[in-house]
């Protein structure tokens, strides 16, 4: 759109305040100190397998109320970080569907059925027995969303994330066999990231079943709706089946939309569910946690797309009047402009509505590269959008608040 990027040599106003929408630091746990000196204002961190639920939580704890920032209300929560809890579509593949069941699968029962677990939800059918061998006992989906809830009711600012679905992706060969020569332990594991991801293992042909992944994703859904918190969504090569699922939770509750005809007759439909569901109860989960609740729903009031690598065309089916979420769209450096310019990213941003644009790094380590991954993606937006730094800052800051806040 422009020929030149004026915002480039422009100083950078972090005294605004830079919120970074998604992001994974407790991946590297030895960088989680460098929060401290980073000029980012808060991180919304993901959590996405087994071993990092804890880390995310206790690295909340660690930097609770500890963002000095005078941009923020007195009341307001001032933690500089935000924690999120669920599992990612990679490692989907770990949960026992146990949910048409009675009562959650115990230990037990879980390993007795693991390899039939694996053989149900990976395709093409998988007969590695080294992969087979390594997969861990799967953990019971009903237990997972009891732990999940938990933490979110511990933590009264928490996000649900980051959850999805993902078409494309392979899970990661057994470590025994996962080095790319073909030779046995040659797979270069980095010893300082926490365990559980690919971490330069090769990939095997086995993707999990989207059936599955829907199904993973649904519960982690209703229970963000549950305690109506936002949530940050991964999507690959799967927006229409993300819309299909959220349709699906959201039936029932879409927006009345009010027709011209209707309008001119002068009638007044009252827009469903809008206005009416608003109950400014205070939880009762200690002094910090005052925060306005609202009513249990099916579905999230928020919802983050992020580092979205779509085109242009669902946005229409994301924002049409019926829909009763708010849906925000994150752009990252690192995913959506790896090249420093990417015409399908630039389109999507430029047909955005200015309210539901937000930034990331999404990376693994906190610190000095993740400021400038964050100050990168704003001077882009800022860039496509013909705003300067200092209002484009204002305004995804502002978009970013409301988008965990409400
Ligand atoms: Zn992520």
């Amino acid at each position: 759109m422009q020929s030149e990027k004026p915002t480039a040599s422009e100083p950078f106003p972090w005294e605004i305040g830079v919120f970074d929408a998604h992001c994974h630091p407790t991946d590297t746990m030895s960088s989680i100190d460098d929060i401290k000196a980073m000029k980012a204002a808060t991180l919304t961190v993901m959590a996405t397998r087994e071993q990092d639920q804890e880390l995310v939580s206790q690295v909340a704890l660690q930097f609770k109320g500890s963002n000095q920032s005078s941009e923020q209300d007195s009341d307001a929560c001032n933690d500089r970080v935000i924690p999120c809890f669920g599992w990612h579509p990679w490692f989907s593949h770990q949960i026992f569907d146990d949910t048409k069941h009675d009562e959650p699968r115990d230990g037990e029962y879980l390993a007795s059925m693991k390899i039939e677990h694996y053989k149900n939800v990976l395709a093409p059918l998988i007969d590695d027995e080294d992969l087979l061998h390594e997969l861990p006992v799967p953990c019971s989906l009903v237990d997972l969303v009891s732990r999940t809830r938990a933490r979110l009711q511990k933590h009264p600012y928490a996000l649900v994330g980051e959850i999805g679905l993902d078409k494309t992706f392979r899970i990661p060969k057994a470590w025994s066999s996962a080095g790319s020569d073909g030779n046995e332990n040659t797979a270069s594991s980095d010893s300082s990231i926490t365990p559980g991801t690919r971490n330069g293992r090769a990939l095997s042909p086995y993707r999990v079943k989207m059936d599955h992944q829907r199904a993973v994703i649904k519960v982690q859904l209703r229970l963000a709706g549950e305690l109506q918190r936002p949530v940050s969504l991964h999507s690959v090569q799967a927006h229409g089946a993300i819309i299909e699922v959220l349709q699906e939770l959201w039936a029932g509750y879409e927006k009345k939309v009010i027709s011209n005809r209707q309008r001119k007759r002068g009638s007044s439909v009252p827009r469903a569910h809008e206005g009416e569901d608003v109950s400014p109860t205070h939880s009762n989960e200690g002094s910090d946690s005052d925060k306005i609740e609202t009513k249990p729903k099916p579905f999230p009031p928020r919802i983050c797309m992020h580092s979205y690598s779509g085109p242009v065309d669902p946005l229409n089916q994301f924002f049409h009047p019926k829909v009763p979420a708010d849906v925000y769209f994150s752009f990252s450096a690192v995913i959506n402009f790896p090249d420093g310019a990417n015409a399908k990213s630039s389109n999507v941003i430029s047909a955005l509505p200015e309210d539901r644009i937000l930034v990331e790094s999404d990376i693994h380590c906190a610190g000095q590269r993740m400021d400038d991954l964050l100050e990168q993606i704003v001077r882009q937006v800022c860039d496509i959008r013909g705003w300067s730094l200092e209002r484009g800052t204002q305004i995804l800051a502002d978009n970013w608040k409301r988008f965990v806040f409400g």
